[in-house]
């Protein structure tokens, strides 16, 4: 039987097993509850389900957030996405803009930013945008909200009022995309 079980998955019957951990019983028939290592010991004939804790990122991993505060040279980035799956849990990770263009943070409060995990120290998880298709993938105005438009590679123009700002694009950037 294979080691990892999966929700769903029919893994024995409770004649064979006797279930335990993160498992059900439906008709006879014993299932995992979660995506899990399984566990057989022949000695007391059980069958135990251990579910697998949350991946944890790791360097390289892609990850999507949305940018919850920038203090210079820091930009804060609340975790939506890890490598394209919706992530339960709440982790911020921090990206250091120093000796970026102008010094300037890659977004501001509100933008999606598309990153990279770059390190993991002391349970901080830093990122990294400098690959093209990293990047902010959604922003507004900073002056009124307003819905902007690229100008250049780095400058986003604001229709309603004409600002011009610095943003760390990403190269799929398209305005509105959400
Ligand atoms: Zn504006």
């Amino acid at each position: 039987m294979n080691n990892r079980a999966v929700p769903g998955e029919g893994l024995a019957v409770i004649e064979e097993y006797d279930a335990r951990g993160d498992v059900y019983v439906l008709d006879g028939e014993i299932y995992s509850t979660k995506v899990a290592n399984i566990r057989i010991n022949r000695k007391d004939r059980s069958l135990t389900s251990i579910g697998l804790k949350k991946p944890f990122p790791k360097p390289d991993d892609e990850i999507v957030g949305t940018i919850d505060q920038v203090q210079k040279p820091f930009v804060y980035i609340r975790i939506n996405q890890l490598d394209g799956r919706n992530v339960g849990v709440k982790q911020t990770a921090v990206l250091y803009m120093k000796g970026s263009v102008r010094d300037a943070p890659a977004g501001r409060e509100g933008d999606i930013i598309r990153a990279k995990v770059k390190l993991i120290r002391n349970a901080m998880l830093f990122v990294r945008i400098d690959e093209p298709e990293l990047g902010v993938i959604f922003t507004s105005c900073s002056k009124c909200g307003g819905e902007v438009v690229p100008t250049g590679r780095s400058f986003v123009k604001c229709t309603r009022c004409g600002h011009r700002d610095y943003r760390k694009l990403a190269m799929d950037y398209k305005s509105g995309a959400k």
